[in-house]
């Protein structure tokens, strides 16, 4: 009887083992099946970027996809240019105050008209966009200005464009490049390269400086790109251009040499674009051709559709080849600075006005904000059932409204069994059933016997 006995308790414990390790496997499969699609989910959300530590992010997942949440002052950062492949949504959100000092760690190779090839370095918000997307962002007050001993491209938002896609973005700022080397150039947007370029405006002081004198270097500047092939539609340029050049010169007011780089890109189209202001040069060569024009300096290789395009642009060329063209020209300049305070909807800087030649220009720039008085209750509930209150600007009476939650007395928090310890406890529970079914068959046959 005692073998019988022993027997249905084995019994009862494979039925139980087998029982749970079904219970516990299948409960993992589906737990493993909902992250697969949680991390798929993420991949497709923009994380969003609410402030300058965010942006520095960008650098550790360059592919990434990215929103901004803010208008985010950058002048707290150091900023190195980052290669950048992934896609940035401004949502209408502003960068204020990037200051760009050095070039990027990443180098390309660009090429002049003849294709001859150079190892090159980048400048910008970005130093390379390959297949980028930006879109809706803004740029205010950027400073972009190097000195480079290896050929260099500047401009705000990328040095160098593989295939890249920037629309309705905005920039505005200077950028000054000191040249000591053949192949380099600056622009408002995107210094070499090929892309689409969609409803985007650049205002800009452009300065190239070229300190190489023995040897003539491939100069290019543009508003929107300085060398490369683009389409360019319905974009704005106001331009002050400063080039000193003992080279070769090709500045134009939206591109400065429209050129194929060596790559079959199928978008050139460059139509619907105006011009605003000027380029001042000088073409410091015995072989001269001084290409500067209102909206490509020139053209090596022709757009598909070329229509629309007007402005007004002046080409300010000079002989002096020994005095450098620069924004401002007095010897000891002194300026008299004046703070602009924001308000509803402008953003503030401070101007600085030379008192000398009136050379003039802006930073440190502060984003538009409402003068708000105390928050106030309104008397409303939201449907979440939070006390809805309201604060109004004294100055143009824009109202914004908040909800507040009254807290509850603190509750004991819901305790949550791990998996792990739930087959556990259950386990034992079927256990303790199982020896006591054990226990009552075995005291039932005793009985009977
Ligand atoms: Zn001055
Ligand atoms: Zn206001």
């Amino acid at each position: 009887m005692k073998k019988y006995g022993s027997k249905l308790t084995a019994v009862v414990l494979v039925l139980f083992l087998t029982a749970a390790v079904l219970f516990t496997t299948q409960t993992v499969a589906y737990a493993a099946e909902e992250n697969v699609s949680a991390a798929e989910t993420v991949s497709q959300e923009a994380v969003e970027i609410s402030d300058a530590q965010g942006m520095l992010a960008i650098a550790d997942a360059p592919e990434g996809n990215y929103r901004l949440t803010a208008d985010i002052d950058m002048s707290t950062l150091d900023w190195t240019p980052v290669a950048f492949s992934g896609t940035l949504d401004g949502a209408g959100h502003t960068l204020y105050n990037l200051h760009v000092t050095k070039t990027g760690n990443d180098t390309r190779i660009t090429k002049d008209g003849n294709l001859k090839v150079y190892e090159t370095k980048f400048v910008g918000l970005f130093s390379v966009a390959e297949k980028a997307n930006i879109h809706d962002l803004n740029v205010v007050g950027a400073e972009i200005s190097a000195e480079s001993d290896t050929n260099c491209f500047a401009a705000i938002l990328t040095g160098y464009t593989d295939d890249s896609r920037f629309s309705n973005c905005k920039v505005q700022g200077r950028v000054h490049l000191i040249n000591h080397c053949i192949n380099a150039g600056v622009a408002g947007i995107a210094g070499y390269g090929w892309g689409v370029f969609d409803e985007c405006s650049a205002d800009v002081e452009l300065v190239f400086e070229d300190r190489y004198r023995d040897a003539h270097c491939e100069e290019f500047m543009g508003g929107v790109l300085s060398c490369g092939m683009a389409t360019i539609r319905n974009c704005n340029v106001t331009i002050e251009g400063y080039d000193s050049c003992h080279g070769y010169v090709h500045n134009g007011g939206v591109v400065g040499m429209y050129f194929h780089c060596g790559v079959r890109y199928p978008e050139r189209d460059v139509l619907g674009n105006r011009v605003k202001g000027q380029i001042t040069f000088f073409e410091d060569n015995w072989d001269r051709r001084a290409y500067c024009s209102w909206i490509i300096g020139e053209r090596l290789s022709g757009c598909h559709i070329y229509t629309d395009n007007g402005g007004k642009f002046k080409r300010n060329e000079t002989f002096n080849y020994k005095v450098v063209l620069l924004p401002e020209t007095c010897e000891e300049p002194h300026y008299t600075e004046t703070v602009t305070p924001p308000d509803c909807t402008n953003w503030g800087y401070t101007e600085h006005v030379c008192d000398g030649c009136g050379y003039h220009w802006t930073d440190t720039y502060t984003p538009p904000h409402h003068d708000f008085g105390e928050w106030e209750d309104t008397g409303r509930v939201s449907e979440t059932g939070g006390k809805i209150q309201q604060r109004i600007c004294k100055a143009c009476q824009a109202t914004e409204e908040t909800e507040v939650f009254v807290i509850m007395k603190p509750t004991e928090p819901r305790k949550e069994f791990p998996l792990g310890m739930a087959v556990a406890i259950g386990g034992a529970g079927f256990l303790v059933l199982a020896a006591a079914v054990t226990g009552t068959v075995l005291f039932l046959r005793k009985k009977r016997k």
